[in-house]
């Protein structure tokens, strides 16, 4: 039996982005707006961001200079529409965060769904793990909470593909021993 276990968003993670006026480092893309700007066959967008402490508004570069041709327009009507799923896709695409240079804080903005049934009687089992988002997530931690274990006790007792210790953001699977040795 193979348990899934579902590490999904519950909102929009914060950016780790340090404000030019007020020093705070925690911004927001709020409802998630664009800014679309034409310069004859080029286009710029943005996405624009707010500082959680003193609201100062800056703009994200998604596309800088690029030929309005080479935009798919589904694309461009889902800009100047603010598209609440294209707001989440840009915000997550690692290559923005790379351009703009900023990091996702993920704190309080994910759940790890588990199923309901008890595992109890079914040791070892096994559990797959996947990511709908990409939540960066230390394995340890995440099956101690995700099975109510000691992360002492997820050390000794999970034999995992992936080392326990390193963030990871990609699927893995784990198998669960039994607490203590079957009896004879
Ligand atoms: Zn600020």
């Amino acid at each position: 039996m193979v348990l899934p276990w579902v590490v999904r968003r519950t909102r929009l993670p914060l950016l780790s982005l340090r404000c030019v006026d007020c020093r705070s480092e925690s911004a927001t893309t709020g409802e998630g707006t664009f800014r679309v700007n034409a310069n004859g066959k080029l286009l710029d967008v943005w996405l624009l961001v707010r500082c959680v402490s003193c609201d100062r508004t800056s703009k994200l570069t998604v596309h800088e200079r690029a030929p309005v041709r080479a935009l798919d327009p589904v694309e461009l009507d889902g800009y100047h529409a603010n598209d609440p799923e294209l707001v989440a896709s840009r915000l997550l695409d690692p290559l923005l965060a790379r351009r703009n240079r900023f990091t996702l804080d993920w704190a309080g903005a994910w759940r790890l769904h588990t199923p309901s049934e008890s595992i109890e009687e079914a040791w070892p089992v096994q559990v797959q793990v996947v990511f709908e988002d990409p939540v960066p997530v230390r394995p340890e931690r995440l099956i101690a909470q995700g099975l109510g274990l000691s992360r002492n006790e997820v050390l000794r007792r999970v034999k995992c593909e992936i080392p326990l210790r390193r963030t990871t953001s990609a699927g893995f699977a784990f198998t669960v021993m039994p607490g203590r040795p079957p009896e004879m």
